[in-house]
């Protein structure tokens, strides 16, 4: 089997240490936040404090100023666990570098020591009900009174969404001009206008708050652009091969965990006098499985390594989410197959990670999405 090499000592003993807070700090409360439909915020504090956020952010910052690897650790130890709560993912990998990327000093430093500690959480606003693949048809306006900006309009589906301090919100400065004319600005949860939506009940991720977000003419400083006027959609395009392959790493290491799982419960289960695992249809769904996921990790672990050196482009990274996505979605349902009844019981770890699973396929951009963006690049050279 081809072992993982981008690890070094330091990334082992990081995820040692992860894996332990997951454990006792996750794991027990997961099915109680599940209920609650949102994680307290106490446990965002416990993780800042243990460096589980953020990890890149630079010491003049309050960061670690460690490699991308050591956030790679902390997504894929919450998703070994199936612990599909608590929303570190957008804070970090999203919210965090795209301040780190287009922020002034000022925002840098006034956000960023709050992110990494747990005491500001982060959410990006950008899909709305009528805008979600098409990010350039966002309504949301923000429209210049002297010095400040008045925003008003919707959000949805926000991850986050009840928790967050600050929004990375999508907003069009000028209507008229397509995706000329989207702003990024950096919204408080404190503003006057500011309001929070329902904390949408979803299929599955069920313990990660998600919501719709409405934006009354709240009223913000000029300084709280994010990066530059009419610069917003480029701004995004720029983040989204690491998304997509935040996305890769997550389908990669869950459909790992299931195969596991699956191994596990059917080498016990038993019937006809023998186990689930003796019959020659449980070791070719596993063994197909296994052969897949095993190229699906290869093929992201590629990837991470081009992200770090600067160098994934995104159709590189749309492959990559496009074919774990499905992988994901394919290998909970085959392995849910395999446990039978109990596999449909909430109680089963396999029957949440099938409820999670669908999500793979939509967010983040759509699996048609990503057959877009390849499509385009194998035909564009041939367009006449
Ligand atoms: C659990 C969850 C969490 C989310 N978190 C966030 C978040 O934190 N922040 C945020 O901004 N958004 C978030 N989203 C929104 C998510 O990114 C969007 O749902 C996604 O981009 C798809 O947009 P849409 O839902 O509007 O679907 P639509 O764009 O309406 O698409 C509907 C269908 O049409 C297809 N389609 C669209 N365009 C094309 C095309 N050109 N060619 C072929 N098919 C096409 C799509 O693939 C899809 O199958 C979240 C969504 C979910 C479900």
């Amino acid at each position: 089997m081809i072992a993982r090499t981008l690890f070094q000592e330091e990334h082992d003993m990081w995820r040692n240490s992860v894996r332990r807070f997951v454990e006792t700090e996750i794991v027990p409360f997961h099915a109680q936040w599940e209920q609650d439909g949102i994680v307290p915020r106490e446990l965002w504090r416990k993780a800042g404090e243990q460096g589980l956020l953020c990890c890149t952010v630079p010491e003049a910052y309050g960061g670690l100023g460690l490699d991308y690897l050591f956030d790679v650790v902390v997504f894929e130890e919450l998703w070994r666990v199936g612990a599909s709560g608590p929303g570190f993912l957008i804070h970090t990998d999203l919210v965090a570098t795209y301040i780190l990327s287009f922020g002034t000093e000022e925002q840098k430093t006034f956000w960023l020591p709050k992110m990494v500690k747990g005491e500001a959480i982060g959410s990006l606003g950008m899909t709305e009900p009528h805008a979600g693949s098409d990010l350039k048809a966002v309504r949301t306006q923000a429209v210049r009174e002297g010095d400040e900006f008045v925003i008003n309009g919707q959000k949805v589906f926000i991850s986050n969404g009840q928790l967050c301090d600050l929004v990375v919100l999508a907003t069009k400065t000028d209507s008229a001009a397509g995706a000329k004319g989207v702003t990024l600005f950096l919204v408080e949860s404190s503003r006057e206008g500011f309001k929070r939506g329902r904390n949408l009940e979803k299929l599955g991720m069920r313990a990660q708050d998600t919501s719709e977000l409405f934006f009354d003419n709240v009223r913000i400083p000029a300084t709280n652009i994010l990066g530059e006027e009419g610069r917003g959609f480029p701004q995004m395009m720029t983040k989204l091969p690491q998304e997509r392959l935040a996305q890769a790493i997550r389908s990669a290491t869950v459909i790992e965990a299931v195969i596991e799982w699956t191994a596990d419960y059917t080498a016990e289960r038993r019937a006809f006098g023998k186990t689930i695992s003796d019959f020659q249809n449980t070791q070719f769904v596993l063994a197909d499985l296994k052969a897949r996921s095993v190229m699906a990790r290869v093929f992201t672990d590629k990837c991470i390594d081009l992200f770090m050196k600067g160098e994934l482009d995104p159709v590189d990274a749309a492959i990559a989410k496009m074919v774990t996505s499905e992988l994901h979605c394919e290998a909970v349902d085959k392995c849910l197959q395999l446990f039978g009844g109990w596999g449909y019981m909430w109680e089963y770890p396999i029957a949440r990670a099938y409820a999670d699973a669908r999500v793979v396929k939509i967010a983040g951009g759509s699996i048609e999405i990503m057959k877009t963006i390849i499509a385009r690049e194998l035909f564009s050279h041939r367009m006449r």
